[in-house]
């Protein structure tokens, strides 16, 4: 009999790069992934814990299982992520005690496969299937998980972040920085390539520190060189980069390697000096700003996203202002705005009062949202008429899903197949979202 898993995926790329090296696993002890949770026999969460709001999300998850292993009690459930985070989660197993098993985030299947082989879970014929998985660890492809589609997939180049941003609970739940091999990269993407995959996105908390905790080791730059020999991949991406750690050999990198995607993920969080400051940043709105004109200078047509955290304890109206003035200034092409969330155990949460009132804090994200958009619908409408290339991600609702190597989502319809080809779509109208197009 065929056994399923399903995985419940919450938060940033990582989350999705760490549960693929789980699926591989699971995959390769003969499980098939299914979108049922009901249907199936192994069940994974993937938590964040960055804000409030996704730890409360994955209580009501973990909550709504409940129900569904009362009534199959051979039912695995397994939690994985920041909710339990590097060094475990007591209190956690204490409120959920019908969870299985914890890991912490970036644990790769061996663990899971140890408890089901240890519970009588996997039949022999599994058994031995995992056996050799075990043995060719390091090869971490992925085979049925998202049927062979996958077009785009995420690479873990850096766990954990050793930089104390006083907000930010990352590097309490991933633990310190560490590198990972650029051979054992380089294997992991080959391996993906030789599956189809066409894009990858090389992710770190900080993924321009990449190398630095090794001595002598190699640069995100290097790391660029060394992937992008990688035959069938076609695209390189990389997220996300600390402002202080984008020199120009990076840039220089990017502006000059073809497979290298000319948009950049570089959160300057506030635009103002003293708010940087309390954010503990190690850097002012003026280097940001000198930051994206270098960026600019070196790399044509790039596209840059960021990252804005309002109603920070102690903003003001006029320091959000001025983040607001950074924004109007510099014209980025993605803003994620998130309204400041207490995170328990860090600087801030210990130190500093959360004294924007939430009334305050959505009215601070709606200004800069409605500013952004207005920008952006500008900033895309300058595409109308212009031919580029899209890598085709997927089918949606009729219409064929891809994006530029700008990172703009495009929309085409077609008869033609285009799943994981790379189409010439000229665009005949742009939104703030999206744009749609006519493939050649
Ligand atoms: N390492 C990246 C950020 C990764 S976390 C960097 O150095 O910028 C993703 C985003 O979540 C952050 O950029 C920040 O904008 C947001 N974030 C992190 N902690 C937060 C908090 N406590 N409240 C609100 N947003 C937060």
């Amino acid at each position: 009999m065929i056994k399923y898993y399903h995985f419940w995926i919450e938060g940033c790329q990582m989350n999705y790069a760490d549960a693929r090296q789980v699926a591989v696993a699971l995959e390769r002890a003969g499980y098939r992934a299914t979108d049922q949770a009901e249907k199936a026999d192994v069940i994974l969460l993937e938590t964040c814990t960055v804000r409030r709001s996704a730890e409360d999300k994955a209580y009501g998850r973990l909550t709504s299982l409940r129900p569904i292993k009362e009534r199959r009690s051979d039912l695995v459930i397994a939690v994985m992520g920041c909710l339990v985070g590097i060094k475990g989660n007591r209190s956690l197993q204490a409120r959920f005690p019908y969870v299985d098993l914890f890991m912490p985030p970036s644990t790769d299947g061996a663990p899971l496969l140890a408890y089901l082989q240890q519970h009588d879970a996997l039949s022999h014929e599994q058994a031995a299937l995992a056996e050799r998985y075990a043995i060719q660890d390091g090869d971490r492809a992925f085979s049925a998980y998202e049927n062979g589609q996958m077009v785009s997939a995420p690479v873990a180049v850096v766990y954990g972040c050793s930089h104390a941003c006083t907000f930010c609970q990352i590097p309490n739940k991933r633990g310190v920085e560490r590198s990972r091999p650029v051979g054992d990269i380089a294997r992991e993407i080959r391996a993906l390539a030789a599956q189809g995959v066409k894009e990858i996105t090389l992710l770190g908390q900080i993924v321009d520190r990449y190398g630095k905790d090794v001595p002598d080791g190699p640069n995100l730059a290097a790391l660029l060189r060394a992937i992008h020999e990688v035959d069938g991949i076609q695209r390189i991406r990389f997220l996300t980069s600390h402002p202080n750690w984008m020199n120009d050999e990076l840039i220089e990198t990017v502006a000059e390697l073809p497979k290298v995607c000319e948009h950049i993920e570089v959160p300057a969080q506030a635009g103002d000096d003293e708010v940087l400051t309390r954010m503990k940043r190690g850097y002012t709105a003026d280097d940001y700003r000198r930051l994206i004109e270098r960026i600019r200078e070196r790399i044509p047509n790039v596209s840059i996203a960021t990252d804005i955290i309002v109603g920070f304890p102690g903003e003001s109206e006029a320091q959000f202002q001025r983040t607001c003035d950074l924004l109007a200034e510099l014209r980025l092409d993605v803003a994620h705005i998130a309204k400041y969330s207490p995170r328990p155990q860090t600087v801030a949460e210990r130190t500093l009062p959360d004294d924007v009132p939430p009334e305050e804090k959505e009215r601070r994200r709606k200004t800069l949202d409605d500013l952004q958009a207005q920008m952006v619908s500008e900033i895309n409408s300058r595409y109308l008429g212009q031919t580029v290339e899209v890598l085709v991600e997927s089918d949606h609702k009729g219409k064929w899903r891809g994006r530029t190597r700008t990172n703009k989502l495009v929309f085409f319809e077609d008869s033609r197949e285009w799943q994981g080809e790379t189409a010439e779509v000229t665009i005949k109208w742009t939104g703030p979202w999206s744009m749609l197009g006519e493939a050649s």
